[in-house]
């Protein structure tokens, strides 16, 4: 076969806990991760040249070596140069549905996307922990991109903890189409901000991985307890980006207000998103948002919950 077709969907964080600073630089979190059916399509051809091109549908992602597909790539040609060289390059046409720099993953689940269809493409036989540990290397959020489903992930996110399906969640995002805001300012801020409650040892930092392990949301998403699962969204990184941006502290206080499980900011936003039991639910709830909102530079979506994440489409 010379060429795959692949589903890359978002991601959204259900939880979020920054716990300490890193020695590497990066920050030790909790998270719990979900895959939603909001997905890119992302085509892989086999050129007869030895060189990676990036095609993307989208002003805002680059086609260069700056787009994480094109890292992927990069990265498996390097890592199996032969294989490069017997296989010739390689096209990848971005179809792009996931809103970019929204805190969905965009790029990771893109890159995710890159790593299986060349595994397939080239016939490397890769096992899937060993992509994701390639993965890795590239984004901590690519891991997960592969695998998807529901997990809990810690270190940088990319120590994935499987957790059990999620079946009959939906999820209504929203974003502002010229806002976006920078995954490491969030970060950093914080950082600033509250630095002060960071685990300062390395005993303190695994009992705090420890409790959200065996805490509460982890416990709901065990029971399927779907209200829980609501009341307990937690996103650390609303303490910085909220008061930064006043106007999504608004649209996620507009879709409190409506009857929904829960709502919050994914990762590091500026996307907001309510949840709710059924489809009709989420139409109604994103009706009422939008009309109470009035804003014609607001987008909304529609999303499942996804027990997958990489597939062939
Ligand atoms: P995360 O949730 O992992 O922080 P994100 O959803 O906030 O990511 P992305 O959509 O992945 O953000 O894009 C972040 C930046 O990366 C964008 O500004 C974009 O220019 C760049 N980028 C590189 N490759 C891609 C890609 N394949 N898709 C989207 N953006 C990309």
């Amino acid at each position: 076969m010379r060429q795959y077709s692949l589903i890359a969907p978002a991601k959204i964080n259900l939880y979020l806990e920054i716990i300490g600073d890193r020695p590497d630089g990066f920050h030790e979190l909790a998270m719990v991760l979900q895959s939603i059916d909001l997905a890119d399509k992302i085509d892989i051809k086999a050129i007869g040249i030895e060189t990676i091109v990036v095609r993307c549908d989208h002003p805002e992602v680059p086609a260069d070596s700056g787009n994480l597909a094109y890292r992927a790539a990069a990265l498996l040609s390097k890592q199996f140069p032969d294989v490069f060289a017997r296989y010739g390059g390689v096209e990848i046409t971005i179809h792009k549905r996931i809103p970019v720099a929204a805190g969905l993953a965009g790029g990771s689940s893109n890159a995710a996307a890159v790593l299986v269809g060349l595994d397939m493409l080239w016939q490397l036989g890769l096992t899937r922990s060993q992509l994701q540990e390639l993965g890795a290397r590239l984004g901590s959020d690519i891991p997960f991109c592969i695998a998807g489903g529901t997990s809990l992930g810690t270190g940088r996110g990319e120590k994935l903890s499987p957790l059990q399906d999620l079946e009959d969640l939906y999820a209504i995002l929203a974003k502002y189409r010229n806002l976006s805001v920078s995954t490491p300012w969030a970060y950093n801020t914080y950082r600033q901000q509250f630095g002060d409650s960071y685990a300062s040892d390395l005993d303190n930092l695994e009992s705090r991985r420890q409790r959200v392990h065996s805490g509460p949301i982890v416990s709901a998403i065990a029971h399927r307890d779907k209200e829980k699962i609501g009341q307990l969204l937690h996103n650390d990184l609303e303490k910085v980006v909220l008061p930064e941006y006043p106007q999504v502290q608004k649209l996620r206080e507009a879709f409190a207000a409506e009857n929904v499980l829960g709502a919050m900011m994914s990762g590091s936003g500026p996307t907001v998103f309510a949840l709710t039991e059924s489809r009709e639910r989420a139409e109604e709830v994103a009706s009422a948002v939008r009309g109470k909102m009035a804003d014609t530079n607001l987008d909304f979506w529609i999303a499942k919950f996804n027990p997958s994440g990489i597939t062939l489409a």
